[in-house]
Order: C-alpha cells, then structure tokens, then sequence
C-alpha cells in the first residue's frame, strides 16, 4: 500500500494527484480539475474537464456561461470513476447545494479532499458523511475557538421579531447569491413566512436554478420590478456589495441585516453598517470542526484555507498527525 502523499502534492495550481494526474480545486486553469462546489475560489473557468456534482456543473454554468470548460463530466454522490490507476468519487459535504468531498482511492491509500463544508442541518445540501480514509483535508475557515455559532433558527426568529417590530423599515438582507441567499429563504419559509421576496438582480439567475432543481423558494419577486414605497416592512435580499451602494438608498427606511459566519466578529458589521447582524454560517465552527476530525478519525490530516495555525494545534494536540498546506488563492468571504 502507498500513502497519499506519496501521490498527492501541492502545486502552484492547487493540490495534485499524480497518480490519476488531476488537481482538486485548482485556482489555475488545468487540463483536469476536480471540484468540490461551485464557490468561485474552489470553482474557475478555463479548465479542460471538469469532474464534479451535476449541481456544481449546473452552478458553474449559471455563473460562468455554458463554455466555462471543454468537458463536462458528471459524478454523482457513491458514484466511482477511473482516473488511472485511481479511483475518484464523490460524498456530500452539507456545505451549500451539490457541495462534495473528493475521495480518491490509490494503491490502498485513501484520501479525503473536504472542500468546504458544514455539519448543521441545510435545506439545500446534503448533509455532511464522514468517510475513513488516511488522510483528511480539512478547511479552517473558522477555526478559532471564539467560532461558535448559534442555531439557525434563534438567528431568524430575530430577523422575523425585527419584522414585526418595525413594520415600515425595508429589511435589506445581505446574502452570498450562490448558497446562502437559498438557504436562508428555505429557512425562513420553514418558519412560516409566506410574503415574498424581493430581491436585487444579481441573485435573480442562482435563484431561478435552485427552482429548476426542485428547491421550493416560494415567490421571488425582482426589486427592479416594483415600486420602491412599497417595499417598507419587507424582506429584500442583495449581495454584501449592495448594502452600501447606490442601489439600496432609494429603498424605504432601510434596516440593514446581513447573514454570514463573519457577523461574529463585531468589527466586521459595523464595518458593513449592518445594523442586525445574523450569525448564519456555511463552513464548520470550532466544535465541528474538531468534532470532524474525530468522526472521520483519520491517523493524518491536511489542513487548508483559513486558521490553519489554530486547528494544526488542536489537531496535533488530539494526536493527529497534522500539516497546514499552503494553498494559495482561496478568499475568505465568498459564501460564508
Ligand atoms: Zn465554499
Ligand atoms: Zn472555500
């Protein structure tokens, strides 16, 4: 048997496996790439094939138009594919729709590619499995133990008391437009509310794919198409970047929420002026991450993309062996 790192690497594409000559991820267009989801850091255009979901490859369609590669070729979750000598296949990752972890299998080694992900209920993803495997690649988007994030549902029922108690402000929501924007409508509709929402143009396309697939959002009605007075005492959704644009000051009595992980850190909402802010979040806090790694329970893991000095820690400290990979090109913000 050989071990994973005997055929997987970091490259200044992103991380590689030699043996099936492909990278996960990869932040540089490459002749064969894996992707995990179709958030614009893991996902990019310009590669020859691209292996992932039939949702991602739908996603990055949507976000890149329909030549975003040569080849399209889908795999679904417990799906096996031959890539060379190896063996790829995908299980979900509960990180937003179509979300997977790369598990490749070589030479009785096995490695898990975690992408990002999340172990808290989500209507529109797949929930999270762990898969034993002999190394694990982990995210650390949040790994510090100030990240703990509160329920769903606590977090919404401020935004519906909010409602109800300012019946002439706009709620202006900030939401990332792949995954969070949907997750927090099927949310909010599972709390039972049933007016529509308005919602700025750029969510519109994302919006419309997640209907296509079956995801019920209720009705969606663009801001652009109605009077701009009547929207006092609704919920409008918009990207992060339109809190504080032009586009949001015609709009009536604006009450500024945003939902991301990254309304923990107080300086970061007031930075975006966000008057509620909804700790609502898409990767793995402290606790699941680290209750991760014990569910997984693999001897080695790899870790990415974040606080990768806190979690190599703890990780080593829980008697893992552990090494921060220096990926580079992975933003923080988009999709938290
Ligand atoms: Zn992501
Ligand atoms: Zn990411």
């Amino acid at each position: 048997m050989s071990h994973p790192k005997e055929w997987m690497s970091v490259r200044p594409e992103g991380l590689y496996c030699s043996a099936g000559d492909f990278y996960v991820d990869p932040v540089r267009a490459v002749a064969r790439a894996v992707i995990t989801h179709g958030h614009s850091d893991h996902a990019r255009p310009g590669h020859g094939e691209v292996i992932a979901t039939a949702e991602t490859l739908a996603i990055m369609g949507v976000r890149y138009g329909s030549g975003f590669c040569d080849r399209r070729t889908p795999l679904d979750y417990g799906g096996v594919m031959d890539m060379g000598p190896a063996k790829l296949s995908f299980a979900p990752a509960g990180h937003i729709l179509g979300s997977a972890q790369a598990i490749i299998a070589h030479d009785g080694g096995r490695i898990v590619v975690s992408g990002d992900y999340k172990r808290r209920p989500d209507p529109t993803a797949r929930a999270f499995e762990a898969v034993a495997c002999d190394v694990f690649v982990t995210e650390a988007t949040f790994a510090l133990p100030v990240f703990r994030q509160p329920s769903v549902d606590a977090e919404l029922i401020k935004l519906l008391t909010s409602l109800a108690l300012f019946k002439d402000r706009c709620h202006l929501v900030g939401v990332y437009s792949l995954g969070k924007c949907q997750r927090v409508m099927m949310e909010l509709r599972r709390l039972g509310y049933v007016k529509p929402f308005f919602v700025h143009g750029a969510l519109i396309k994302m919006c419309e794919l997640y209907e296509t697939l079956g995801y019920r959002l209720g009705e969606i009605v663009p801001v652009a198409s109605v009077e701009k007075a009547s929207l006092a005492g609704e919920i409008v959704l918009a990207p992060p970047s339109a809190l504080s644009d032009r586009w949001s000051r015609n709009l009536p009595n604006v009450l500024t929420v945003m939902a991301s992980g990254w309304m923990q850190i107080r300086a970061r909402a007031r930075q975006r002026m966000v008057e509620l802010p909804l700790v609502i979040s898409d990767h793995a806090d402290w606790d699941e991450l680290i209750a991760t790694l014990k569910d997984v329970g693999a001897p080695e893991v790899w870790i990415t993309h974040g606080r990768e000095d806190a979690l190599t820690y703890i990780a080593a400290k829980l008697g893992y062996r552990a090494r921060a990979l220096s990926l580079l090109g992975f933003e923080e913000e988009d999709g938290e």
